[in-house]
């Protein structure tokens, strides 16, 4: 008997039939002897709904009061999808309660729409699992200090089922999806693309913060930081396919990097659009340039991910870096207002349709020539490389977006990642 945790996504949980379906998966889980603590989202849809009602009433507030109304609200849906889901269950002869995220407490900051988690309390939950109830934990959210509900930003379920996880010491985590796994790169673009039986803890946590929107990337780091052993399968299996094929299925998260030092050098390939490029060109070349263009840009709350500065020819030399696109506008204006006039610099240039694409591999440690395969495979395919990047476990290059997909194959298939 085992301790398990299964987290449903949105689309899981999208239809009472789809509930029903859910019901009768985690029943067979009970019926075959394991403790279960369940961890829905919404019903997929319903997040974004709420959010829009908020936003019809007032378009563009950023305020705390306002904040802690946002997650006021966004939290019904997931206290709707797991009292349904506990109604499920009981109508098929299983025993199970449903707590919202205070009740458990899942105790939070108070950051409203992105709060982090700051312990869990399992007293309650482990009466009722002892008690043979499956228990159903709201996703998404947690109390804080002073008794407000809380969200955790977007995509926060996953967190929810990870944190839920480590706090109850479970033997996994167990996230159902709409898809099967982990794959070596999105399938929409790439019909090559295959599942990952396993991928590291630490390639996961890079192709969740590169784009891939399998999972929260803060799940992933909770994972990390307390061994949670996290599994990704799909929830459109038969309900009743054979439990032990299913316990094997989807995609492992080890923390065994010898057994994945044997396997491929390049594991997946990320990719987004998420990010605009900048350059402050003209720059006079002296000490505290970095400091005074990056430490304006941190002042304003600004995220910046990667940074250029090109050799000076006369004294003068260019300095980009990319930031969210979401960040473009104001970040250019910051700089034109101030940080252009106050260095003397010659202007500044930006652009939002980059693209970045990386790959990702814990093989990259001990072999040489990955990154230079990588940009051959882009040169041969004419592709420019506006900005580079790396780490210890993966290349990052921005180039223009028209030719996202382009590269996406041609790497995919320059480290042989269609083959299994
Ligand atoms: N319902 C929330 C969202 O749509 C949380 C989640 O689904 O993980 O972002
Ligand atoms: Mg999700």
């Amino acid at each position: 008997m085992a301790l398990i945790v299964h987290k449903y996504g949105g689309t899981s949980m999208g239809s009472t039939e789809r509930i029903r379906n859910v019901a009768k998966r985690v029943a067979k889980w009970a019926r075959a002897g394991h403790q279960m603590v369940v961890v829905p989202s919404a019903m997929s849809g319903e997040t974004n709904r709420l959010l829009g009602l908020a936003k019809e009433l007032a378009p563009a507030k950023t305020n705390t009061a306002y904040d802690r109304e946002l997650d006021m609200l966004a939290s019904t849906g997931e206290q709707a999808s797991s009292a349904l889901l506990a109604i499920a269950l009981q109508s098929e002869g299983m025993a199970s309660v449903s707590y919202a995220g205070w009740q458990v407490p899942i105790k939070t900051n108070s950051a409203f729409t992105k709060a982090r988690i700051e312990s869990i309390d399992d007293v309650r939950v482990r009466k009722d699992l002892a008690a043979g109830r499956v228990v159903i934990v709201t996703g998404f959210q947690g109390v804080d200090p002073d008794g407000n509900i809380t969200t955790l930003g977007r995509g926060g379920s996953d967190t929810s089922a990870v944190a839920v996880a480590a706090a109850m010491k479970a033997d996994e985590c167990l996230i159902y999806t709409d898809v099967d796994g982990v794959y070596t790169t999105d399938p929409r673009v790439v019909p090559e693309a295959r599942r990952l039986t396993t991928v590291s803890f630490e390639e996961m946590l890079e192709m969740a913060s590169l784009g891939s929107k399998v999972l929260q990337i803060r799940s992933v780091e909770f994972a990390g930081k307390y061994k949670v052993p996290m599994r990704v399968l799909s929830s459109f299996t038969p309900w009743d396919i054979d439990i032990n094929e299913e316990a094997k299925s989807g995609t492992l998260i080890t923390f065994e990097e010898d057994e994945k030092m044997e396997q491929a050098v390049v594991s997946g390939i990320a990719f987004n659009r998420d990010e605009a490029k900048i350059s402050v060109v003209g720059v006079p070349d002296k000490p505290g340039i970095a400091f005074q263009i990056l430490g304006a840009v941190a002042d304003a709350n600004i995220e910046v991910d990667m940074i250029i500065q090109n050799i000076s020819k006369e004294g003068k030399t260019d300095f980009s870096f990319t930031v969210h696109r979401n960040d473009f506008a104001r970040t250019m204006d910051l700089l034109k207002e101030k940080v252009v006039p106050a260095l003397g610099a010659t202007e500044v240039t930006g652009d939002a349709k980059i693209c970045k694409v990386s790959i990702v591999g814990i093989g990259m440690r001990s072999h040489v020539g990955i990154a230079s395969k990588m940009f051959r495979s882009l040169s041969e395919e004419g592709i420019n490389i506006q900005m580079i990047s790396t780490s210890e476990i993966k290349t990052s290059v921005v180039i223009d977006e028209k030719y996202m997909e382009l590269a996406v194959r041609a790497l995919h298939k320059a480290f042989d990642l269609d083959q299994a």
